[in-house]
Order: structure tokens, then sequence, then C-alpha cells
């Protein structure tokens, strides 16, 4: 039976746990792929509100199989904070399965991140501080320490030793910051890997099972497509893929199993960190926005930087990701807007810009805007498309034109009953 993916289609914080909170009641597994505790998705449901920072959003559904994807990194302890958050909240996590090759980020990750963003100053990429970067780069250096060498604390033991060898070399002669005890990391990890041991395994044999014996799986990404290692705005972008095809292989899900790809999209848009964003507003529409929007970190309370909807960036979005179908959320933030402007394209000087660039340029484009007109409001009352205003339908019908990929979801608020399926017609339009 095929896998359901829902993917960021900006810079992360789209609503993504809100939409697959809608669908794990469908789903017998939901997976996450990718990245690690830096970004919360936030489901507000009949439990309360929640925060999940490694745990897959499908936890609230009693009959979901909930997976930590090989594709993700996990600190231990938060895990267990976070599993122990939702056991009084009365919330069972037993059903969750943490991969054996999932990567783990340890102290000395948090510690490196924070170390790096000093040293970098005025240029600091905006890190969370989690250890994100540092444990991926570890993965790919080869010299990361997995979920499943928790299960086996004499060889984890071993493996630490040798790996904090090579980092208090960096730590000293680099940082000019004193060594790490191995005792140190045990300490911490200890106790949360004796906790952890019992959902620690392979997935592919479940997740083969399921996918085999006709059972519903959703992939729940992380951050967006522009925040891709390789398809985001380099370097500020985070250090996993969060388009489709870096998710399924997180997931350890064979594409050919994928049927449909829902990318979800905020009716304007936000970011958290450094880095270009063409349509930011600095100015008091930017705050009103943050504010209508609550658009305040998940996990870290940062302010999210606030902009009109970037159509350049979603068209290109769709494109590298192949999105089947989009999922529209927040557009009760726009209620009380005189007028929205949509960004139709990027313009350096007297030239247009087609696509985001991947060079320095993407930090000069000048947005070009196209103005519609806004609405009075309130939309959050609304449950079916005909009690929306006839302005915010034709700007829902113009976000997916420009977007060009049918939207079927159009979400204003953050209860589960404010989503309100959408097809497309001439009826929603104009
Ligand atoms: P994620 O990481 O993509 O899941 O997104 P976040 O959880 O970081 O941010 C989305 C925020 O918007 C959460 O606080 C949601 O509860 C909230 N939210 C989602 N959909 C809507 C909506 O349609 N309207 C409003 N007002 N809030 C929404």
């Amino acid at each position: 039976m095929p896998a359901t993916i829902i993917a960021g289609a900006q810079w992360g914080d789209e609503g993504k746990g809100r939409v697959v909170d809608l669908m794990a009641a469908e789903a017998d597994m939901v997976i996450r792929c990718q990245g690690g505790p830096n970004a919360g998705h936030t489901v507000v449901n009949d439990r309360g509100r929640f925060i999940l920072h490694s745990v897959p959003s499908g936890i609230f559904s009693p009959r979901a199989r909930c997976v930590i994807g090989a594709g993700t990194v996990v600190n231990p302890a938060g895990l267990v904070a976070e599993m122990a958050g939702l056991g009084d909240a009365g919330v069972d996590p037993e059903r969750l399965l943490i991969s054996e090759r999932a990567h783990l980020i340890l102290p000395y990750h948090r510690l490196f991140d924070r170390l790096e963003e000093v040293r970098l100053g005025s240029k600091r990429i905006g890190s969370t501080g989690q250890g994100i970067a540092p444990a991926y780069s570890d993965k790919a250096a080869r010299c990361g320490i997995r979920a499943g060498d928790l299960l086996d604390p004499t060889a984890f033991r071993r493996r630490l030793a040798e790996v904090l060898e090579w980092k208090n070399r960096v730590l000293t002669s680099l940082y000019d910051h004193p060594p790490i005890a191995a005792e140190e990391v045990l300490a911490e990890v200890e106790p949360a890997a004796a906790f952890l041991a019992p959902f620690i395994g392979d997935t592919v044999g479940p997740v083969h099972e399921a996918l085999t014996t006709g059972k519903r799986l959703l992939l729940e990404g992380q951050l967006g497509v522009m925040r891709d290692l390789d398809w985001g705005a380099y370097p500020f972008v985070t250090s996993s893929s969060p388009t489709p095809a870096g998710m399924a292989a997180g997931a350890g899900v064979p594409p050919q199993h994928v049927d449909r790809i829902i990318g979800v999209v905020k009716a304007y848009t936000t970011a958290v960190g450094a880095g270009p964003f063409p349509t930011e507003l600095t100015g008091p529409e930017g705050d009103r926005l943050r504010e209508r929007g609550g658009e305040y970190g998940a996990t870290t309370g940062r302010p999210r930087r606030c902009g009109w909807f970037d159509a350049v960036a979603v068209a290109w979005a769709a494109r590298v990701a192949g999105f089947t179908e989009l999922a529209l959320t927040k557009v009760d933030v726009l209620d009380g807007e005189a007028r929205i402007p949509v960004c139709v394209g990027y313009r350096d000087g007297d030239r247009e810009i087609a696509s985001p660039p991947a060079t320095a340029l993407m930090d000069r484009v000048q947005p070009v805007y196209e103005e519609f007109p806004g609405w009075e409001g309130p939309t959050s009352a609304a449950r079916t498309v005909a009690a929306l205003p006839r302005a915010a339908r034709a700007y829902i019908a113009e976000v997916e034109r420009r977007s060009g990929v049918p939207i079927t979801l159009v979400s204003v608020g953050p209860e589960r009953e404010s989503a309100i399926p959408w097809a497309s017609g001439p009826e929603h339009g104009r």
C-alpha cells in the first residue's frame, strides 16, 4: 500500500505537524525521516497543545506505529524528556521505534555548535545550538555514533574514546576549550540509553512489512525545501535533505511506494535564522504577521522573520520536490490585511530572475509583487470553501496558480476542525 509524504514547501514551520496529525488517524505508520530536534512541530488536538521535537506527530493516533528513521539525528536525553512529557499527558509512547541507524547527538556536538557560532561572530548561521550540524558532519566524516551503539555499552565506550581523542584535539587547539571527559558524556547518555534500549531496533523489517501488507504510511518532513542541503539557500540550510527524495531515503521507503507528495505551504512566508529572504518585511507589516501568526520558534521561542508569499520559491520547491498537491495553512493570519502582495518574480536591477539563484545573487534579488485585495475576515470560523470570503478564495486560487500545484486542503486555524478540503474550480477563484 502506498506511502504519503508530507514535506515543507518553504523555509520550514509551514504547519506540517498539524497536517500529519490530521492524516495520522488513517495511517498505520508515521515516520520521521530526517533532521533533528532543532525544529518543533506543533500539534493542537483534543489532548492539548504539544511541541514534538523527534517523536513523529502520529503519536496521538492509537493505531499508528511511529518510527524515527535512519536519516534523523537523535539527542538521547532530549528524546527521553520528550517521551516522558508525552507520557505525563497520557499519550502512550510505547508504539515508538527508533532506527538503530539514526545518529546520536552527543553533548560535544552541542558544544561544537555553540563554539562555532561564537567563532563565526556576525557571520553566524543562526544555529539553534542543538548540535545538529556537528552530528551530521560526523556522520558524513564517518565518525558518528549511532542509536544501535547504545545497545552495547562496552562497544559504545570504546567508540566514544576513539572519537573523543580526535574531538579533544580540535577542542583544545582550535577553540581553546578544555577537553571533554568520556565520563561527562556517559553521565548524560547512559541513563538515557537504558530507557531507550527497548525502543531501538531495525526499521527496515517493520517498514517493509507495512508496505507489503496494505498498510498506510506517512512520511513526516522537517524544515522545508529552501533549507535543503542541496537545493536550499546554501549555506543557510539544514544538514539533511527535507525534499521528498531525501525523506524517502531517510525513512528507508523505496520511492515507487510513494503515491502522494503533499507540500505544506503557509499563506505567507517565515524563516528562522540568517540567510536570504527576498520577501521579508522588517517594518510594522512583518510585526503584524508575526503577532497574528504566533510566529515564534516552537523549540527556541525565537521570533521568526515574516514576509509575503513568495511564489518564486514555492514554484521552485514544487519542481525540485515533485509535490502532487499542496496544503495551504494559516490563511486566517491574513484576515484584515487591506491588500496582500504576492511575489511573482525576482529582479536584479533590470534583469529578471526566474528561480532562486544558487549564488550570492540570492541575497540581492528584489521581489516583484502583484497585489491582491484582502478581506475583512474572520476566516477562522469557516468550515467550507463557500464560507470563505470571496477575496480569500481568489487569493488561494492565485497561490495555487502561481505554485503550479493543486491545493487540496486549506487551513484557517491550528485546530483539527479548521482544515477545509479544497478542490480547484472556477467557483473558488475570482
Ligand atoms: P511545522 O514544524 O511545519 O509543523 O510548523 P510549526 O509547528 O513550527 O508551526 C506552525 C504553527 O502554526 C503551529 O503553532 C500550528 O499550531 C500553527 N498553525 C498551523 N496551521 C494553522 C492555521 O491554519 N492557522 C493558524 N492560525 N495557526 C496554524
